[in-house]
């Protein structure tokens, strides 16, 4: 498969992607667009072409939680649509120019933003690597795993009006934390501040109270994927999180990639995932491959615009699906919603560079990262930027989650 328009060889935007996402610019307030190379597909001006035989105002909100309501057979249409006008020589973007000009728009000239209204947004730990660290360095290494973890994906509900999309800086969130040497907590901004790699799913369907997804079903009931760093401030954590788990240390802010990428383009990532042992109950099972190849990269920028690599995970490190979590997730009956998130918690691989948190980088901060400008670090300090980057590879089919990033402000006084 071939594009007649020109596409960066590099690029994450690529014949095999179209993902779906929410610009402005000086024109225009809100718009869904897709992407290809360097530029933005304007979905609503390409609409004045009637290419998609849809109502074009749903191009025109402020989210795209009504176009996902449409469903994926609509939704899908649009996408393989959009391959065929990039592919074919025939193509009505080819042959008229001025629709051409008028649909697209260098991405660098407009700004993203958060693509859908999100509801929920649940939080997973999913990644056995990650929770075996992090049972090690708190708990006990020869008992890492809870006696719970091998037998359901464990999760918590977190807060969805402190996600913000991709490009955004935030406060350095304040908070309690006692020191082991002390007998009473202190007040003050977060000194242990740390990012998690993490992708998330973002439901495209919904269900009734009751209702329960099977893993093997569940394809129907997941949109799309974006990349997510869950910013979490280890200090407050450790003092608060005992016996409700994550609460404060959590909710000051979240970002994710402004792309949702779809779960039909990542399809050919599809790749085998762990053997589960001891077996799981019947309601978690699945066929088939699950688990999805996704190389996942963590940056840190400095305010001297030096970028180093910190990290390089995969999705397939997971132990358990999204597909699973969903199906644990609406076992007891909870209702999902289109737009609802579900975060797959930090994933972090078998080796030291794999890890997706500092808090397993720099090994609870006694073994610090050397930066490429000769700085070093424990964890994130203020005006620091962290990027998270994602692409997938199976042969000539290529593509990529666009950029996740955000920069800390110091504490706000
Ligand atoms: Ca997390």
């Amino acid at each position: 498969m071939k594009s007649w328009f020109p596409v960066p060889e590099d690029t994450d935007f690529t014949i095999w992607n179209f993902p779906f996402g929410i610009y402005t610019d000086n024109h225009v307030r809100h718009r869904a667009c897709s992407a290809i190379g360097d530029y933005i597909i304007d979905l609503f001006e390409l609409e004045s072409a009637d290419v998609f035989d849809l109502n074009r105002n749903v191009f025109e909100k402020q989210f795209l939680n009504d176009f996902i309501s449409l469903g994926k057979k609509k939704t899908n249409l649009v996408r393989n649509k959009l391959i065929e006008l990039f592919t074919s020589e025939n193509s009505i973007l080819k042959k008229d120019e001025a629709l051409l000009k008028r649909v697209l728009k260098k991405q660098s000239e407009v700004k993203m933003l958060l693509p859908v209204q999100i509801g929920d947004y649940t939080d997973f730990y999913s990644s056995i690597y990650h929770a075996t660290n992090v049972g090690s360095m708190f708990r006990d290494p020869n008992n890492a795993l809870l006696p719970n973890w091998k037998h359901l994906p464990v999760g918590y509900h977190g807060r969805s009006s402190s996600i913000f999309v991709s490009g955004h800086s935030f406060y350095r969130p304040k908070g309690q934390t006692k020191s082991p040497d002390k007998t009473m907590p202190e007040f003050g901004p977060c000194k242990l501040l740390d990012f998690e790699l993490e992708t998330a799913f973002i439901i495209g369907k919904e269900t009734k109270q009751g209702d329960s997804i099977r893993p093997d079903e569940a394809h129907e009931y997941i949109f799309g994927m974006v990349l997510f760093n869950d910013w979490s401030a280890r200090d407050i954590q450790t003092w608060e999180y005992q016996p409700l788990g994550p609460f404060l240390a959590k909710n000051f802010a979240s970002t994710i990639s402004p792309w949702i990428v779809t779960m039909e383009a990542l399809e050919p990532f599809r790749t085998k995932g762990f053997d589960f042992n001891p077996p799981l109950l019947p309601y978690l099972q699945y066929k088939g491959d699950k688990h999805l190849d996704i190389e996942l990269q963590v940056f840190l920028k400095t305010p001297d615009d030096t970028e180093t690599l910190l990290c390089t995970s995969n999705q397939k490190y997971l132990y358990y699906t999204m597909e699973q979590q969903l199906a644990h997730h609406t076992v007891n009956g909870c209702p999902v919603r289109v737009g609802d998130l579900m975060a797959s918690g930090t994933i972090s691989g078998p080796e030291k560079h794999q890890f997706g948190s500092m808090l397993e980088l720099t090994w609870k901060g006694t073994q610090p990262i050397q930066l490429n400008n000769g700085e070093q670090r424990k964890f994130i300090n203020d005006h620091d930027t962290i990027i998270f980057r994602g692409k997938a590879k199976k042969g000539e089919i290529t593509l990529g989650f666009g950029e996740c990033i955000s920069t800390v402000l110091p504490a706000k006084t």
